[in-house]
């Protein structure tokens, strides 16, 4: 059960009065090209950068260091209405999560995740996903939209803010692309955020603790290396074709060879950095040896890392997760060839948080069934109403 009380939802109305950008949406590059077009210094950019996400001020008369006719322009240039978040549901474990309102109307998730050494935040990069991984409560629901970069920063300013009060003693060292949605399915916004996220002017993460985490879309891996340092994590799940692609439909698109092609040579100019795989743990689909011994085929020429994660079940699924003896056995399988190979402890269950459990509310565009058609109608009804 939940400790907290359920999420007040409010309706997005911010969104259906913008006419101007919103703030939140600004990269370096767009803020210093502003700036400049408005003959300021670009180092201006910086110090906007810095009050809005270094020191969490969303309002332009505050910032004290730039002058007045800049603080004017900057204030009916953009939009700066706060975005709408529900109160925080908390997990026995000490896990908090959210929910951000999207300016589609749906509901997408992010989870505080305390570690005694890190702190890490999910966060969410579209509303549902496309892909329809059958193991993945996300995928279940169809897609309703990609969220903005303000949208995808704006979890992380939030969540900063918001432990000031609940958790003060606590910061985010960690953020992973790892919510819901596929990131690089909504690749400008991505980069951009997680680019600023690493930027020393704004919340100045290490490269090594901003992790992207995909499916395996190719060609945007070969583009993500070229525009941003984040670390990468590969949602894996089977090292053969013929079974993988009975999980992800993706990996017919992108099948292994030209994935693991891609990744081998992901990081050749940071020798030292290695891709994490993700294996969710499915009892009986992916979990015997055979299927360990396909998975180090599959990586004999990769330098990387394999995170096995223990199945999270959510309703409707045909999967179970497998018990942890048989875990414990396929990571001995793994280890022993030289794949250094960690199990992920499972979080926030108890409030739906854990992995591949983010739901949200989502205003699906894509029902492939009679409930999620029945379920969009009454929702579009709601929304209707207000
Ligand atoms: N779309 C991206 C990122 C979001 S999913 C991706 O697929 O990588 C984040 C991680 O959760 C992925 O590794 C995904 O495979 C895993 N996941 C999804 N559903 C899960 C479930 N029910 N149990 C455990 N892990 C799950
Ligand atoms: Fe989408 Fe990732 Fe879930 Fe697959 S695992 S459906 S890509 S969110």
């Amino acid at each position: 059960m939940p400790l907290c009380a359920q999420p007040q939802v409010i309706l997005p109305q911010r969104h259906l009065k913008a006419s101007v950008p919103h703030i939140l949406s600004q990269s370096e590059a767009s803020l210093v090209a502003w700036c400049t077009q408005h003959a300021y210094p670009r180092h201006k950019a910086a110090q906007i950068i810095r009050w809005i996400h270094h020191q969490g001020l969303l309002d332009p008369d505050h910032m004290s260091n730039l002058p007045k006719t800049l603080r004017t322009q900057l204030k009916t240039a953009f939009d700066w209405t706060p975005l709408t978040y529900s109160e925080p549901h908390i997990s026995q474990d000490g896990c908090i999560k959210w929910l951000l309102t999207t300016q589609d109307g749906s509901q997408v998730e992010m989870v505080y995740i305390p570690e005694s050494d890190r702190g890490t935040l999910c966060i969410s990069s579209q509303s549902g996903c496309a892909l329809a991984c059958t193991f993945c409560s996300t995928g279940a629901q169809g897609f309703s939209g990609n969220l903005s970069m303000g949208e995808i920063i704006g979890q992380l300013w939030f969540a900063r803010q918001a432990l000031k009060t609940l958790r003060p003693e606590h910061t985010i060292t960690n953020v992973v692309m790892m919510g819901m949605g596929e990131p690089l399915l909504n690749f400008k916004a991505v980069v951009d955020a997680v680019n600023l996220m690493m930027s020393d002017h704004a919340y100045g993460l290490s490269k090594y603790r901003v992790t992207v985490s995909t499916s395996g879309i190719v060609p945007a891996m070969d583009k993500l290396k070229e525009q941003s340092e984040c670390a990468l994590a590969v949602s894996l799940h089977a090292g053969t074709d013929a079974l993988r692609s009975t999980l992800m439909p993706i990996n017919e698109k992108y099948p292994l060879k030209d994935l693991i092609a891609c990744c081998q040579s992901y990081f050749e100019k940071q020798p030292k950095r290695k891709i994490t795989f993700e294996y969710a743990m499915l009892n009986d689909v992916n979990d015997h040896s055979e299927h360990a011994h396909q998975l180090i085929q599959c990586l004999a020429h990769c330098p990387c890392k394999v995170n096995l994660i223990p199945f999270n079940p959510f309703p409707g699924t045909q999967f179970t997760c497998t018990p942890m003896p048989k875990i414990l056995k396929f990571q001995a399988i793994l280890k022993k060839s030289g794949l250094f190979t960690t199990i992920r402890t499972t979080r926030g269950q108890d409030i739906q948080a854990a992995c591949g459990q983010l739901a949200g509310d989502v205003l699906d565009m894509t029902p492939r069934t009679s409930a999620g058609r029945a379920r969009r109608k009454q929702r579009q009804k709601m929304h209707a109403q207000h």
